[in-house]
């Protein structure tokens, strides 16, 4: 790099963002891409310093300073294909990791001069290297005779394809929707991630030679059995589908839904799926309580804004502090109109038949719970009624293993997770055969920690095939 102090002379800066008022009428990305020049000046920014947090910190260990060199170097190309070396889908990863909490967090300039724009970088570089026609580099790769299936197109089952294509093995993902991405395309917003990704990703994972049979659901379309048989070994990427559930009085009264299938209606909807439009939960002219602090409730408040809510108040039962969700996406949903109230804990579902309201008892903080987080206290007398026509709960995700995977001796952990062990193959299931990674394995977390987990399941397989 030609200057290692130019940090100095140039401030941090991301991309442009659309302001509010324009961004709440569509369902498109939010941030721009930078110009060529801001790129390599806003990688040069990188200090290199010996010893790289930021590395460490992301969880696929991305050569993060390598590729911010390459670029600010001019070689784009170069930079594409150091990126994909430790990433599968570094363009994804680019525009929905908390990099606040990861990669940023840890940069060495985050104290003060303000951290290195890792992630609008990483999606740039591939973003465009693409556009100008750069590929993944597969020249070198030598074709062997086998072949594993892998169930579940989510980041999981795409980063446990990508490694193993790269190593000559042929891949075959199974998925019972009618795209590739799992929660990529029909959790995730397009406000925060545009569905052309995606489809860009599955193009070149096929050119790659990984092929999709989609719209099909193991255990109802094809038995796991057949799986077995027909492949070297089968990797399972089913993520975690079971809601989370209040506990409260009138969660089943009309009007109040589950996150996922409101988010998944209108992925449908936008990318032509729905089958009918009853399928559809549409908010507008509605007053919207959503219930929850992570990215999922994000979501569900930022899509209920663009449906048209008459209002849309997110309750949150600790302070903002001590949000799950990521803090860039907190000020996103405020700018947008989101009303937040916090330290709020709903204790029912207010209605004769039909949601009117949410009643919430004010909390405070008290002591940690086992896992370090502070509790809630509610305090007592503190009721009070948040009128509402619909509510969305936002509670997050449990495990939700298949009934078939006793059949086939996977052992689970008492909360549903596979478990995979550590001293055998990587991601090695306790059937030989199967694999597992992602969600269903670690519990509802992230895209990037989901590749990661893929990425090592297919090296365990590769071990296990002896390649
Ligand atoms: P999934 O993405 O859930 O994919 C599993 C796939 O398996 C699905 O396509 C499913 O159809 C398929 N499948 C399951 N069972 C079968 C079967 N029997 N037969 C065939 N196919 C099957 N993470 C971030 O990093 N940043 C974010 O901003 C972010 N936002 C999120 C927003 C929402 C609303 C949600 C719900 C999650 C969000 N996450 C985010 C978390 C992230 O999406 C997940 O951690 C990640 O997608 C998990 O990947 P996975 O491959 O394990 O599972
Ligand atoms: Fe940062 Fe995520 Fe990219 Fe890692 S994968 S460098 S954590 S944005």
């Amino acid at each position: 790099m030609a200057n290692p102090m130019q940090f100095l002379e140039i401030p941090r800066q991301d991309p442009d963002k659309k302001p509010a008022e324009v961004r709440i009428h569509e369902f498109k990305e939010i941030y721009g891409q930078f110009k060529a020049e801001s790129a390599q000046r806003q990688a040069g920014r990188c200090l290199a310093c010996g010893n790289p947090y930021c590395e460490w910190k992301c969880p696929v260990h991305n050569y993060i300073p390598n590729w911010l060199k390459l670029l600010a170097e001019g070689n784009l190309f170069a930079a594409a294909e150091m990126s994909h070396k430790t990433n599968s889908l570094p363009e994804v990863c680019g525009r929905v990791c908390p990099q606040d909490r990861l990669c940023e967090g840890a940069c060495t300039l985050n104290d003060g001069f303000g951290a290195v724009t890792i992630g609008s970088i990483e999606r740039y570089i591939t973003d465009e290297a693409l556009k100008a026609g750069w590929r993944p580099d597969l020249s070198h790769v030598t074709a062997t005779d086998k072949k594993v299936a892998i169930v579940g197109a989510g980041p999981a089952g795409l980063g446990c394809a990508d490694i193993l294509a790269r190593n000559g093995v042929k891949a075959v993902v199974y998925d019972r929707y009618p795209e590739i991405g799992g929660l990529l395309t029909f959790g995730i917003p397009s406000f925060k991630l545009e569905k052309e990704v995606v489809r860009t990703r599955r193009m070149l994972l096929e050119e790659m030679g990984v092929e999709f049979r989609l719209n099909t659901e193991i255990g109802r379309d094809h038995p796991l059995q057949s799986l077995l048989d027909e492949y070297d070994a089968v990797f399972l990427g089913m993520g975690t589908y079971t809601y989370m559930k209040g506990g409260f009085p009138g969660e089943a009264l009309h009007g109040v839904h589950e996150a996922l299938p409101f988010l998944v209606a209108n992925a449908n909807r936008e990318l032509g799926f729905e089958k009918t439009p009853e399928e559809f939960i549409d908010l507008a002219g509605q007053r919207v309580v959503v219930l929850g602090g992570g990215d999922t409730a994000m979501d569900c408040n930022r899509t209920a804004i663009r449906q048209g809510a008459t209002s849309v108040t997110c309750a949150y039962r600790r302070d903002e502090d001590n949000m799950p969700g990521s803090r860039r996406e907190v000020a996103n949903a405020r700018e947008e109109g989101v009303a937040f109230l916090f330290n709020r804990q709903p204790v029912e579902i207010v209605g004769n038949g039909h949601v009117e309201g949410v009643k919430t008892v004010t909390t405070r903080l008290g002591e940690p719970d086992e896992r370090g987080r502070r509790r809630p206290v509610p305090i007592p007398g503190s009721e009070e009624i948040i009128p509402a026509d619909r509510v969305i709960v936002a509670f997050g995700f449990r495990p939700s293993p298949a009934a078939w995977l006793d059949e086939h001796r996977v052992a689970l952990h008492p909360d549903g997770r596979v478990q995979t062990t550590a001293n055998r193959h990587s991601f090695q299931t306790t059937n030989d055969k199967l694999f597992a990674g992602g969600d269903m394995v670690r519990g509802s977390d992230l895209v990037v920690t989901a590749v990661f987990e893929g990425r090592e399941a297919a090296q365990g397989i590769l071990d296990y095939l002896d390649i």
